[in-house]
């Protein structure tokens, strides 16, 4: 299990997860925070019957942009997961060990190259 990388390959790829993490939190909260105030302001100009559609896609945007950084954060809560579970780097296809080099380009991989060119 995971002899292709080590002890040091771990906690460097370790931290790089919790750094995403860090920031795809931050960016979550932002957007959530953006949502609410476009929300307040439709309800607020709604009301006076001025144009909100600007607002709305803005709404739309960021909320758009949150999931797909939800999908992320899901993506390195798992790889978390996988790392203390002590099957990280093990490609979830074939069972081969996903290069070391793919790993630190995308440490969230669940696929080893091969396996998701074959996907594509
Ligand atoms: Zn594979």
């Amino acid at each position: 299990m995971m002899k292709h990388l080590s002890g040091g390959d771990i906690r460097e790829l370790h931290l790089r997860l919790v750094q995403m993490k860090i920031r795809l939190l931050d960016e979550i909260q932002n957007a959530e925070a953006d949502i609410k105030a476009a929300h307040e302001v439709r309800e607020g100009e709604g009301r006076g019957g001025s144009d909100t559609s600007e607002i709305t896609r803005f709404e739309e945007l960021r909320r758009s942009e949150m999931e797909i950084d939800d999908n992320h954060l899901r993506e390195v809560e798992e790889a978390e997961h996988r790392m203390s579970e002590g099957h990280y780097g093990v490609c979830v296809d074939c069972g081969k060990a996903i290069a070391r080099e793919r790993l630190f380009a995308l440490p969230t991989a669940v696929r080893c190259a091969a396996c998701k060119d074959g996907l594509l």
